[in-house]
């Protein structure tokens, strides 16, 4: 089957448990003010390839994820985009054995997700804001499927590593973390929660592509401020 990837990462270790190769999907529904891979947006850009192809190349890196409990991550862009893609790679990923890690911001809900949850074995669900007024002035659209998405992971019991990306004076608010917090306690698959705080690295990008970027001023946050929103998302959090 074919699908239109931007890249691919051959062992990346920030997306998922051990080395991981990691494919990135091209196209995405949101827009998010901080974004560092803008070039991933259009869904008509990027590169096709066939899902076999991608397969092989893989299994070169089969002994490293092996040896570290690695695997497979599909991330983006949004990958959900392209659904039947990611099911088919899934599909035969397990059939190989492959640990399967889907990174999304649970925005696209496709008519085939029970299947693709079926073969993935944990989810990096990125939560950009609770406040569905802020998550759609930073994104671009509501955050009301990404929290449905969360509960449907719950309630298949899947695995997730919640990520949520802190901007000074957009995402850091104490009360909006609280509550982001008291919504993640509800749940009872949350295995990890990452703070990633907001960097300049894909600057250039918006640069390239002629977007206005609103955020050359703003600084990244500190490590206090860092660990200040971490204790505040999993102060309640069952385990
Ligand atoms: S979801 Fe990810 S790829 Fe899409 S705009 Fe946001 S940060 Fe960029």
């Amino acid at each position: 089957m074919k699908g239109r990837i931007h890249s691919v990462e051959s062992c990346g270790t920030v997306d998922g448990p051990g080395l991981r190769f990691v494919v990135f999907l091209q196209g995405c529904p949101l827009r998010c003010i901080y974004c560092h891979n803008p070039d991933t947006w259009n869904t008509k850009g990027g590169k096709v390839v066939d899902s076999n192809e991608l397969i092989e190349e893989m299994k070169d890196y089969l002994p490293y994820m092996k040896f570290s409990n690695g695997g497979i991550t599909l991330s983006g862009g949004e990958p959900l985009l392209q659904p039947d893609f990611v099911l088919d790679l899934f599909t035969k990923c397990k059939e190989l054995g492959i640990h399967t890690t889907l990174d999304t911001a649970g925005s696209v809900h496709p008519a085939n997700l029970k299947e693709i949850l079926n073969v993935t074995d944990l989810v990096l669900l990125d939560i950009k804001h609770i406040d569905n007024r802020k998550h759609k002035e930073i994104t671009g659209l509501s955050n009301r499927n990404t929290l449905k998405f969360a509960k449907l992971l719950d309630e298949q019991e899947i695995p997730m590593w919640v990520r949520h990306v802190l901007i000074l004076g957009y995402t850091n608010d104490e009360k909006d973390l609280t509550e982001l917090g008291n919504f993640l306690s509800s749940l009872h698959h949350v295995q990890k929660v990452e703070v990633l705080p907001y960097h300049k690295m894909g600057e250039y990008k918006w640069e390239a592509l002629g977007l206005n970027n609103q955020l050359t001023e703003l600084s990244p946050p500190s490590n206090e401020e860092v660990e200040k929103a971490y204790r505040l998302l999993t102060k309640k959090l069952i385990r």
